[in-house]
């Protein structure tokens, strides 16, 4: 990958930080299943929560490419700290920083970049998730503000969390026309968060219900006005894209390294498994597929930030990319073989945390649909 001069210095720190404070521990945090409380304050102290944000606005100046390299570096180290940097610096934080009211800006937004205080963004519920149009979470205009009823699901750091961004229905004959975004700080009444779920992977990441039970807030958290809800998820829905190929990335990087690592190791029939053209041609795989992974991933980066319309191979990149990730974490269990399947070796880790990345920004039976009408079917 040909990187810029700075480019190239923020990743080579960020995988510094990732080989020296993540990768060390990776395995004993997924076991634990705790939230990375003290990384997450040392990813923030590097600023690293602010770096798609302009720097006199409390941000770290960065742009799209500079976070999807610091989404991947973190997501080679673990998939699930990576998840929490991530929903920290775009969906979470992304609406109140362009949004908010300058009171809000710093009674959350700074203390978010400093991790002292933890984003959400809530727009599935139990019986809407790919049909957004169909949501039922409703915020009703009163005199003072909105009131807010509902219930989200699957909020990724939800019982962490201090503030949700959630995405209301405010007239349910417009369907997607009548959604917007509204803030929610946690300890307003009626809010209330389930016990975390019991999830496949990303273990140290926690994932929760939310209910708003006529939750008054001020009409100024109201972040998105009448009908601009659906061009607001648009403008963001490519990054969310080219972001989670990135975490995908490293999780192919994760893969391949411990592959290429256990291949020249084991030895079976006198020589290392690696000299087996089966197991070189899955190694083969997974290099190639990273390197087709990087080049869309990046290029949609690139047209993000160079202010171009990039829906189209954003959706492409997660697309694919989660696809090798997937494919990656199966052969890395496959080269492992019966260590694959213990939990002791991290090929199971990454065969788990790798099934994360199939539904936050649309699943694949909806970015493929997605796809084809964007070339014309
Ligand atoms: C680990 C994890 C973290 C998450 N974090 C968040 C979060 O922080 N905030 C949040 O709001 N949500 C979050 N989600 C929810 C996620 O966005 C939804 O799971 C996703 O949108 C799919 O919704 P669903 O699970 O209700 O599936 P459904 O929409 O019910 O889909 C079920 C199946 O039907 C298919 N399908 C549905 N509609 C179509 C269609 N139109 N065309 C073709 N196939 C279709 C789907 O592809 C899928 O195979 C998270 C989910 C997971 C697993």
């Amino acid at each position: 990958m040909i990187r810029s001069k700075p480019e190239e210095l923020i990743r080579k720190n960020m995988a510094r930080f990732v080989d020296n404070e993540i990768i060390p521990v990776a395995q004993e945090l997924d076991n634990k299943g705790e939230f990375p409380r003290e990384i997450v304050q040392k990813l923030a102290r590097m600023g690293i929560f602010g770096i798609r944000y302009p720097r006199h606005k409390g941000g770290a100046g960065g742009n799209t490419t500079l976070f999807c390299i610091i989404c991947e570096e973190i997501s080679r180290g673990l998939l699930s700290v990576a998840s929490i940097a991530a929903m920290q610096s775009l969906m979470g934080t992304n609406f109140l920083f362009h949004n908010g009211t300058p009171e809000m800006f710093e009674e959350y937004f700074l203390p978010a970049m400093r991790g002292e205080k933890i984003g959400c963004f809530c727009m599935t519920e139990p019986d809407a998730g790919s049909d957004l149009g169909a949501i039922t979470t409703r915020a009703t205009q009163v005199d003072d503000g909105y009131l807010i009823n509902g219930m989200k699901t699957w909020v990724t750091d939800g019982p962490e969390a201090s503030f949700y961004t959630v995405m209301c229905q405010t007239d349910p004959s417009k369907r997607l026309r009548g959604i917007g975004y509204f803030f929610i700080p946690r300890h307003f009444p009626g809010v209330s968060v389930s016990s975390p779920f019991k999830c496949l992977g990303t273990r140290t990441t926690p994932i929760c219900e939310v209910a708003f039970k006529d939750v008054l807030i001020p009409k100024e958290y109201r972040l998105t006005q009448e009908g601009e809800g659906l061009n607001a998820f648009l403008k963001i829905i490519a990054e969310i894209r080219a972001m989670t190929a990135a975490l995908a990335i490293g999780l192919q990087r994760a893969a391949m390294a411990d592959s290429i690592k256990y291949a020249n190791e084991r030895i079976a029939s006198g020589k290392p498994i690696g000299k087996f053209q089966l197991v070189q041609s899955k190694v083969a795989n997974m290099a190639t597929n990273l390197e087709a992974s990087k080049l869309m991933t990046y290029r949609a980066a690139a047209m993000i930030d160079a202010g171009q319309e990039a829906l189209k191979e954003a959706t492409m990149a997660k697309y694919f990319a989660t696809e090798a990730a997937c494919s990656a974490a199966d052969e890395c269990t496959r080269i492992f073989a019966g260590y694959g399947y213990s939990m002791e070796y991290t090929a199971q880790r990454y065969f788990r945390d790798s099934r994360f990345l199939l539904n936050g920004g649309g699943t694949h039976e909806v970015l493929q649909c997605n796809i084809a009408r964007s070339v014309g079917l």
